[in-house]
């Protein structure tokens, strides 16, 4: 990961985007050139998996099978096979979250460090509420950082048992 064009993201929460001097990493342009260092190409398949993320209302998640339902009308070429790969490639990039909530299979999520957020999560219905900590940033931040190891991300995932399903179990 250390060949990667993101700028690192820092426990400083208040840090403007525009000190890294670079366009959102999230941007279609932008991940076409990061695509281009690491000799590929944007194809129209990226694109369309991307741009499912920039329409998506904000604290939503989703996973591979949901992404490949939400494109099928428009772009029903897109395989859920080529989706898989591609959100691992994008997560291992920096430009997804890829998010082990509780059920056990993966949800994505933009990697936006403006909107850096950790969640807890029911392991019951899965019901998932995002929140801000820079505590727990920082102490990622630090971990990298005494290794020498680049910051992506930096998420907690709190998993418990919502008020409604407590109800239930009672
Ligand atoms: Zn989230
Ligand atoms: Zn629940």
């Amino acid at each position: 990961m250390t060949d990667s064009i993101h700028p690192p993201i820092t426990a400083d929460e208040n840090q403007s985007p525009s000190v890294s001097g670079k366009v959102s990493p999230y941007s279609i342009p932008a991940l076409r050139a990061e695509l281009n260092d690491k000799g590929l190409r944007m194809t129209p398949q990226r694109e369309a998996i991307l741009n499912v993320f920039h329409t998506l209302p904000k604290g939503e998640h989703l996973s591979a099978e949901e992404i490949h339902h939400n494109l099928h009308s428009e772009h029903p070429s897109i395989s859920l096979s080529t989706v898989y790969r591609t959100v691992k490639m994008m997560a291992q990039m920096g430009v997804l979250r890829e998010l082990e909530l509780a059920e056990g299979h993966k949800h994505y999520e933009i990697n936006l460090r403006e909107s850096h957020h950790h969640h807890l999560t029911c392991v019951r219905c899965t019901k998932t509420i995002e929140f801000k900590s820079s505590s727990a940033l920082k102490v990622g931040a630090a971990a990298a950082e005494k290794e020498g190891f680049l910051l992506l991300d930096c998420q907690l995932v709190v998993h418990a048992i919502c008020p409604t399903c407590q109800r239930s179990i009672l």
